[in-house]
């Protein structure tokens, strides 16, 4: 289950920005999430609560930004949507596709006290 490993990343990178910033609580941590990145928010949001004892991110919510998946299609020469890694083009079914965005995650913005 790599959503382990990424919730200790977002739990280090907010721990280093509250050590930079001097804050002592984090109440919100907002998480974009590609719908290409493959990553089960559920089993995220159980990681994260686990991972988050003990640190200034204890008790904080995670809300989850869902990023669309972005294509080019090389048939259409245009930009299309995806839902998954591999779906053919929506427009006219080629699979000729290469993948622009929705792959990647990132804290976008946390509420802190
Ligand atoms: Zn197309």
């Amino acid at each position: 289950m790599h959503e382990m490993s990424l919730a200790e990343g977002i739990v280090q990178l907010v721990e280093d920005a509250a050590r930079d910033e001097g804050y002592r609580k984090v109440r919100t941590v907002w998480l974009e999430i590609g719908k290409l990145a493959g990553v089960e928010t559920e089993a995220l949001r159980f990681c994260f609560d686990a991972v988050t004892r003990d640190t200034v991110a204890e008790g904080a919510r995670l809300e989850i930004i869902d990023l669309p998946g972005q294509a080019w299609c090389m048939q259409c020469a245009d930009q299309v949507e995806i839902a998954e890694l591999y779906d053919p083009c929506p427009v006219c079914g080629s699979f000729q596709m290469q993948v622009t965005g929705g792959s990647e995650m990132r804290v976008k913005e946390l509420e802190v006290e």
